[in-house]
């Protein structure tokens, strides 16, 4: 039988490519989305698509879902810095009463929840590569802890539905993510640079791009975490790739796509970048037989065209 499923955040990046994977395997979606930092076009395709509808709500005001849901994948937060920077008290809000809101539906319906936390609860890792029992080393009082802290403590109220109440969850440590549907103005670094690339434009490395982030693309991400919801685990599981670059690294090899002659400027380091990550997914990969497949190269040739073709003209500098 067919699964009712609400996606939560599902006109974002990551959300949106969710809700095609669960359609097309013949799951009914509800995308609930306050189009806050995500787009319409990513779910226009959608419109009209059978199984599928959207209910435009902000879930730390109402979550407005009627009938039966079997599950909730919580994606719904700002996700990008410049983003969560720019909204702190909405992404608390949303970490902490959008939570509460969904595992309370999730509860009430006897369906199952997942959470869609990050990689930012290990902060600035004492630990490398990153495993699950790692507790992490974040600044609660820095500006990035608006988010570090939101998704923490969505950690911890999953964790407590769970023991006090017994709601079915899963808690998803994802790691960085890229891939088509990225907004090109999020100001992530995969965007970034492939728009900068695109224009003609230095790129812009923070810092001396010592720092490493090990970035997953989002057709493996999104398997990892439907492999995740549909298994009988609680978590929490690490899901990225542990491919490890430097920042640097992957400034060269957006320029080598486009042009090895594009200048490389650095600007200052934001407060507390963590200085490096990258997952230990042993656990998902015994526990789920799941494991990323898509190489950088490919990974960065196909953001590039889905940029080239959301930018149009304009983008091909
Ligand atoms: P995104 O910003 O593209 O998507 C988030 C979506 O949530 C957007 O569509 C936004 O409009 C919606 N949203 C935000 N606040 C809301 C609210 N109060 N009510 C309803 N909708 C709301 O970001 P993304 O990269 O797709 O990330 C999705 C989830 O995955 C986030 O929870 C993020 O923390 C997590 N995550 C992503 C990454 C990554 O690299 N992409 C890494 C770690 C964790
Ligand atoms: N970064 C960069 N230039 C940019 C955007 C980001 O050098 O234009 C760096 C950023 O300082 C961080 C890494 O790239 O060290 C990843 O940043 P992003 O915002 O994508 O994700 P984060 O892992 O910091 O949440």
């Amino acid at each position: 039988m067919s699964q009712r499923l609400l996606v939560l955040g599902g006109a974002g990046f990551v959300g949106s490519h969710l809700c095609d994977r669960l359609l097309e395997r013949g799951d009914a979606v509800v995308c609930v989305d306050d189009f806050s930092t995500g787009r319409r076009s990513n779910i226009a395709h959608l419109d009209g698509e059978d199984g599928f509808s959207l209910v435009e709500a902000d879930i730390s005001v109402a979550l407005p879902v009627d009938g039966r849901v079997d599950g909730v994948l919580h994606l719904a937060s700002p996700a990008s810095p410049p983003d969560y920077l720019a909204r702190p008290l909405e992404t608390l809000q949303v970490g902490s009463e959008g939570t509460r809101r969904a595992l309370e539906l999730a509860q009430r319906q006897g369906a199952r929840f997942l959470l869609a936390s990050t990689s930012e609860v290990y902060g600035d890792p004492h630990v490398h590569p990153q495993i699950e029992s790692y507790w992490g080393n974040v600044n609660p009082v820095g500006p990035r802890s608006v988010y570090d802290e939101a998704k923490r403590f969505a950690e911890a109220l999953t964790m407590a539905y769970h023991r006090t109440l017994g709601t079915d969850v899963v808690i998803a440590r994802i790691f960085n993510t890229y891939g088509p549907r990225l907004r090109p103005d999020d100001g992530r670094v995969v965007s970034n640079f492939l728009v900068q690339a695109m224009r003609r434009q230095p790129l812009t490395v923070y810092g001396d791009g010592n720092q490493t982030r090990s970035l997953c693309y989002v057709d493996d991400e999104v398997s990892g975490l439907i492999a995740l919801f549909d298994s009988e685990l609680t978590g929490p599981i690490n899901i990225g790739n542990p491919d490890e670059h430097t920042v640097l690294e992957l400034a060269r090899a957006v320029a080598e796509l486009f042009d090895p002659g594009l200048e490389i400027v650095h600007l200052p380091l934001p407060a507390d970048d963590p200085t490096r990550r990258r997952p230990d997914i042993t656990l998902a990969r015994e526990r789920l037989g799941w494991t990323p497949t898509t190489t950088i190269g490919d990974g960065l040739a196909a953001t590039a065209r889905f940029f080239a073709d959301d930018l149009g003209g304009e983008g091909l500098g």
